[in-house]
Order: structure tokens, then C-alpha cells, then sequence
């Protein structure tokens, strides 16, 4: 079950809740009662797809992916 960061855009009060992908989004704030309850965005931690190596590194440090290049 994922959990959510959600804040209130009124009192600026936040907190996490575990909710199912089924279950409505909140939009009343537990603090001030206020529909101004929103859901933030949490940016995913992604570096890359499947590569694994350490971000900044030229395509050809890859090992082997690195087509034609330099390397290849
Ligand atoms: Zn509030």
C-alpha cells in the first residue's frame, strides 16, 4: 500500500497517509477542517533506467553499451 504525503494548503499542516490505489484521494484538512487538503508530488528517485552506474559518468564507462563508440 502506498502512502501519500499530503498538506494542507490553509494551515500548511501535513502529514502521511497509507491509503489504497482504490481509495479517494483526502481533501478536508484534519487540522482546520478545510478542503484545502492536497496531495503533494514526491519527485521518484530514478538515476537512469537499469544502468546502475553512478550518475555523470560518459556512456562509454558503461561497459559494453556503448555501441560504436569510443569503447566499442
Ligand atoms: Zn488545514
Amino acid at each position: 500500500m502506498p502512502i501519500y504525503s499530503y498538506r494542507c494548503e490553509e494551515c500548511g499542516f501535513a502529514q502521511d497517509v497509507l491509503q489504497k490505489l482504490s481509495d479517494p484521494l483526502l481533501t478536508e484538512c484534519p487540522a482546520c477542517g478545510k478542503s484545502a487538503f492536497k496531495k503533494q508530488l514526491s519527485a521518484p528517485a530514478i538515476a537512469g533506467e537499469g544502468s546502475g552506474a553512478p550518475a555523470g559518468l560518459p556512456p562509454c564507462a558503461f561497459g559494453g553499451s556503448c555501441m560504436g563508440g569510443p569503447c566499442g
